[in-house]
């Protein structure tokens, strides 16, 4: 068993707490942010066709400007915090920003394009703390949509799952820019086969709406579906029901809580609902305060139904599940059959048994707060 085995598997037991805390506390609380975006850089070193994200001269955010927005974020009692851009690898002193994240008590997810990464570069963010790394990849050879392909990016796959100690995600896409849709299916496979995490989107466009799927994208997007269920979670039942109905153009029912739960702080230190509604509020982070929190928890967005920002639907599950935990279970697990019964997975029959005790089951109730003290959760 080699070192680096060994220090990822005690990571990442640290890291399956940490998540069990943040859920806890998302579903004791409606209050906080959850999960909130930071821009160290606007500028990339690539140009996807179909990105409205980056631009080619912006300077990096200065270090002391994104300590002083973690510190904000922490205030308001983010849990979570995800480094987007543009390309974060760009910024010199991305190590320090993840290390305050860290220091913050707040989990660190770095979404790259991964091409910077090298051996050294994935040492350091082990050192820095990192507990999440996301590549996105569009295809299997580079083309003039992206360059961010199986091809080019095989070699820094494999380092990451040598010398990682976070965990990796790899995100593939379906959608009409995408030429070949077995190129998802071929990037899935690849990152299960590397030990990582795999998900997949569906391309939107500039403002975060749903392009529908032809047939062959829908049988390539189930075909990825059925893969990923092997790694079975909450986020990934979530997620499927999500996605499944936009791969085939339908609306989803959902309550987008983006300004209160998800947050996406601009380069500028703007709060915005998210990348593809910037401008809305739009107001400065140093601001941003327990009452803007509270209303945008409750606005309605009506970019909502076909809205394919899995990140920010994936947040909204705590807040279905406080709001109606034993309906929201049954529709994460649904079987798909009509009228049959969900197909709980056994952990969560267990989750459910310690948490969701009928009001008259004391015993159960004393048992489910002494969970909550075990993972710290006040
Ligand atoms: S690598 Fe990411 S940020 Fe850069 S252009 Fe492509 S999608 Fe946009
Ligand atoms: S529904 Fe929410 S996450 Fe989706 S585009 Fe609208 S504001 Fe953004």
């Amino acid at each position: 068993m080699s070192f680096v085995y060994l220090k990822r598997k005690i990571r990442s037991v640290d890291r399956r707490v940490r998540e069990a805390r943040l859920i806890a506390e998302g579903l004791k609380s409606p209050r906080h942010p959850i999960v909130a975006h930071i821009v160290p850089i606007r500028r990339c070193n690539l140009s996807c066709a179909y990105c409205n994200e980056y631009d080619k001269v912006s300077d990096p955010v200065p270090t002391p400007v994104m300590i002083r927005r973690i510190d904000l974020l922490a205030r308001l009692g983010t849990a979570a915090i995800t480094i987007s851009g543009g390309e974060p690898l760009m910024h010199p002193e991305l190590d320090d920003i993840i290390r305050h994240i860290r220091s913050r008590g707040i989990l660190a997810t770095l979404i790259t394009n991964g091409y910077l990464l090298t051996p050294a570069r994935i040492k350091r963010l082990n050192r820095a703390g990192l507990n999440y790394l996301q590549i996105s990849i569009d295809n299997v050879k580079p083309d003039d949509v992206s360059k961010k392909s199986l091809k080019v990016l095989d070699q820094k796959l494999r380092s990451l799952a040598r010398d990682a100690e976070f965990a990796v995600n790899i995100n593939s896409v379906v959608g009409s820019s995408i030429r070949n849709p077995d190129d998802a299916l071929a990037v899935t496979r690849r990152a299960l086969d590397l030990g990582f995490m795999s998900t997949v989107g569906i391309i939107h466009n500039s403002a975060g709406q749903l392009l529908p799927l032809n047939e062959k994208q829908q049988e390539t997007h189930a075909e990825i579906v059925r893969l990923g269920q092997k790694k079975s979670s909450f986020t990934f039942a979530y997620y499927n029901q999500f996605q499944n109905n936009l791969a085939r153009g339908l609306p989803n029912d959902w309550h987008c809580r983006a300004g209160s739960r998800f947050l996406y702080i601009c380069e500028d230190g703007l709060v915005h609902w998210c990348s593809q509604q910037r401008g809305y509020p739009g107001v400065p982070l140093e601001q941003y305060t327990q009452e803007h929190l509270d209303r945008e928890y409750r606005t309605v967005k009506s970019c909502a139904p076909y809205c394919t920002i899995s990140c920010v639907h994936q947040v909204s599950m705590i807040d279905r599940l406080r709001d109606t935990p034993r309906e929201t279970l049954s529709w994460f697990f649904a079987s798909g059959e009509e009228n049959a019964p969900a197909n709980l997975p056994w952990w969560v029959r267990a989750l459910s048994w310690v948490f969701l005790p009928e009001e008259s089951n004391n015993n159960r109730r004393i048992l489910g707060r002494a969970a909550l003290r075990l993972l710290g959760v006040k």
